[in-house]
């Protein structure tokens, strides 16, 4: 496509690196978002603090040219670390092959590098700017400047909301008739909390994600550089054991000491925490239409946010990011470049809102379940075993970007069920029968093609 103004609004984690590539083209681009310059302002409270980066995510990062930049933010987590009530912690490594690790990374600081990077490719960028949504007519945005109050409009032959999983601009759509949104939301909310650092080290091992799962609700823990740990809790916002039943302080403590004893020197500073720290709400967003003709497109958590159990809403973003810069070699104008984006994305962002959801369990039940566990390694010894074939589900997902979300869910799905057969089939001693193994693998999962 030819370069042509183009609008974005929002600049979190997409929004910026949309901006960046398409400005690396030579699109004029204009970024709007409604928070002060994070280039010379703090952090806004109550958002994530730290995420989990993967090989998904790295490629449209190398693709624009700025993983330079945030690989020295990046802190590699070698697997989870499970913390069991009465146990000593146990590693269960995320990946078999080199270079499986996932990374931990601050949101701040990824959010600043990749803005520095929109700016320096020649991207405009306009802070403190809320936008309000369409005009009428459906062909000017509108924008309130956040210190003076002040509403303007504004055209554009194109615009982009990357505005989040509240999207402004996704309600406008809707509200067109171009979009069909469904909002499933979880019944469990999270808070955050800080385990600090003793002199600048970390109080816990700091190459692994942790986890304290629970059965019905799970606590997690991702390294920071600065020695410290962000910690969230997941659980179910009413009932018995839930957020609701937490309200006062000699609750709260009780739990914690019970459910979390190897934090107990930790306590006062995480019950600070977690009286002080906003709750936050988590849904999936299903929309169908992300796209107003060739005027607007939604993308990244406006169009399809996720639930945070796999560790793939941004990942899943930058994907976006990538697949729309290949379409511009492939689209001569907005609207067939828009139509197509949806028409080759969504099947695979629902699978990964699936598989998302899907995780949850997982993360908060099966890790500890020996059935579980033993399907996992059966699971590496195939892969060892057929490594072009047969690859863990997980893996495809945080490490294989090569394996489209969609192709990750229907295989994994068939090799669930060849692990299921095999189990079965156990020899008396607990053997696995390896010609059934074999035959299973070659008649129902093709060769991988290399990348
Ligand atoms: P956002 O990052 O939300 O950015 C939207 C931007 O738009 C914001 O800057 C906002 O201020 C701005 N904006 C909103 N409305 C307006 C408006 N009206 N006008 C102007 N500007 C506006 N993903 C992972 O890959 N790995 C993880 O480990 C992970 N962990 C997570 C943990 C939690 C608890 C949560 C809630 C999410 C997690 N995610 C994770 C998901 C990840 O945060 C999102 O998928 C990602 O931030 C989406 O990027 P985005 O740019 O689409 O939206």
């Amino acid at each position: 496509m030819k370069p042509q103004p183009v609008t974005i609004v929002g600049a979190g984690l997409t929004g910026p690196l949309l901006a960046l590539i398409l400005a690396r083209r030579g699109f004029p681009v204009t970024l709007y978002e409604r928070r002060p310059d994070p280039r010379t302002a703090g952090v806004e409270a109550g958002r994530s603090i730290n995420l989990a980066l993967s090989a998904r995510g790295i490629r449209p990062l190398e693709h624009a040219g700025v993983y330079g930049e945030v690989e020295p933010l990046l802190i590699p987590m070698r697997g989870r670390l499970v913390h069991e009530r009465s146990a000593e912690p146990v590693l269960q490594p995320y990946g078999q092959r080199a270079g499986e690790v996932n990374y931990s990374v601050g949101r701040a600081a990824l959010n600043r590098v990749l803005t520095e990077a929109a700016a320096r490719a020649g991207a405009e960028l306009r802070f403190g700017q809320r936008c309000l949504g369409l005009d009428p007519a459906g062909d000017r945005l509108r924008f309130r400047d956040e210190q003076s109050g002040q509403v303007h409009e504004t055209a554009s032959d194109a615009v982009i909301a990357t505005d989040g999983a509240g999207s402004v601009l996704r309600g406008a759509l809707a509200e067109a008739g171009a979009a069909y949104v469904r909002v499933e939301p979880l019944d469990h909310d999270y808070k955050e909390m800080t385990l600090p650092g003793v002199a600048g080290r970390h109080a816990l091992a700091p190459d692994a994600l942790h986890i304290w799962p629970r059965g019905g609700f799970m606590l997690i823990a991702l390294p920071n550089p600065d020695g410290s740990f962000t910690m969230t809790l997941f659980l179910a916002r009413e009932g018995p054991q839930s957020f609701a039943a937490l309200a006062e302080a000699p609750a709260a403590e009780r739990f914690f000491a019970e459910q979390f004893p190897d934090l107990r020197a930790h306590l006062p500073r995480l019950l600070a925490d977690f009286r002080r720290n906003p709750e936050g709400t988590l849904a999936t967003v299903h929309t169908v239409g992300w796209h107003l003709g060739g005027r607007v497109l939604l993308l990244g958590d406006a169009a399809h946010a996720i639930v945070p159990f796999h560790g793939q809403g941004m990942n899943a973003g930058f994907e976006d990011c990538a697949v729309l810069d290949h379409l511009l070699e492939r689209c001569d104008e907005w609207q067939e470049l828009f139509s197509t984006f949806e028409r080759l994305r969504r099947p695979n962002t629902e699978a990964i809102a699936r598989m998302a959801l899907e995780n949850y369990l997982e993360m908060r039940d099966s890790v500890r379940d020996p059935h579980f566990l033993r399907r996992r390694q059966l699971a590496f010894a195939l892969e060892k075993r057929f490594p072009d074939r047969f690859i863990p589900r997980y893996s495809m997902v945080m490490f294989h970007p090569e394996i489209p979300y969609l192709e990750a869910l229907r295989r994994g799905q068939c090799q669930l069920e060849i692990l299921e057969e095999l189990d079965r089939r156990r020899t008396p001693s607990g053997e696995v029968d390896l010609r059934l193994a074999e035959a299973r693998v070659r008649e129902r999962l093709p060769a991988i093609p290399a990348d």
